[in-house]
């Protein structure tokens, strides 16, 4: 095992199939492995016989205790960090750890391997090549509201982390930001037995999991798909070009994409364009 080394060490989200060899050998030879929970991860470690020593270790912990961490690795030790699933950092602790080795000069390496939003994406069929992953939304339907409404424009795949109990108001949230007929994924329970990956509309899926209790239970990943791009040469979408055919009937091209623009707040030059192509 290299010394003055942090191993960043994913661990599975549910099935303990998923744990990767590497991460078992990483985890049995370091010296020591900082831990979310050092009591939920000494059940993991048991199962793979690893009997490393395990400290705490979580992004709220004081300064010194990060800087103790830090000089073990200095002093020689080599470490393995983990938290109670999956990959560390998401949406779990490490960040500090992590940016105070680089800072430091430790070598710090990847042992990458299981990651629920990664895992839910990959199953989703919602666009993959271009998606933006937002963590936990807050727990309050005010706050919540606040964070979805910038994203209401996103063009990419968006990926929520939540709650079970929290799952029914975040799906009527998202429903009244994105519209009830937007396109979403609900992943739960992901590699464990009641997997169950379901898609369909907003609406669908918050009467999806209203009608069946099992659904508000367990682990779960929301997906929304991005808003639709109105690409210039395809056209704008169905609403965009009612209002501009409505627009155009008093008004000019270039009013009526300036006014278009407004109320679509899709591109000024884009309804420009749609407009003349109308006339030709
Ligand atoms: N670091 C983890 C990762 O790599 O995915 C995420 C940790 S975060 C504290 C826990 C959240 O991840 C859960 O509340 C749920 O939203 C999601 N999650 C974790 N395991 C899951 C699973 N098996 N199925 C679905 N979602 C899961």
């Amino acid at each position: 095992m290299t010394e003055q080394t942090l191993y960043v060490v994913a661990t599975p989200i549910g099935n303990l199939g998923d744990m990767v060899p590497r991460a078992v050998e990483i985890l049995q030879t370091v010296d020591v492995i900082a831990a979310e929970d050092t009591r939920h991860s000494a059940r993991l470690l048991d199962h793979f016989h690893i009997t490393t020593p395990l400290v705490a270790y979580h992004d709220h912990t004081d300064e010194r205790q990060v800087e103790a961490l830090i000089s073990r690795i200095k002093g020689g030790e080599s470490m393995g960090l983990i938290s109670d699933a999956g990959t560390p950092l998401v949406s779990d602790p490490g960040y500090r750890l992590v940016r105070r080795a680089r800072q430091e000069g430790i070598r710090v390496v990847p042992v990458p391997g299981a990651c629920a939003m990664i895992a839910a994406l990959s199953a989703s069929g919602l666009p993959s090549d271009r998606f933006s992953f937002e963590g936990f939304l807050p727990p309050k339907s005010g706050q919540r509201i606040n964070r979805l409404q910038p994203l209401v424009s996103e063009e990419r795949t968006l990926i929520f982390y939540e709650a079970p109990h929290r799952i029914q108001d975040c799906l009527t949230d998202m429903a009244t930001i994105f519209g009830a007929d937007r396109e979403a994924v609900l992943a739960r329970e992901i590699t464990k037995t009641f997997e169950t990956i379901r898609g369909g509309s907003l609406q669908e899926l918050g009467e999806f999991v209203a009608s069946d209790p099992n659904q508000r239970k367990g682990e779960m990943v929301v997906m929304v798909r991005g808003k639709p791009k109105p690409a210039q040469d395809q056209g704008l979408d169905a609403e965009a070009e009612r209002i501009m055919t409505i627009l155009l009937k008093d008004l000019s091209v270039k009013q009526a994409s300036q006014l278009g623009a407004e109320i679509t707040g899709l591109k000024k030059k884009a309804l420009y364009q749609w407009a003349l192509d109308q006339n030709n």
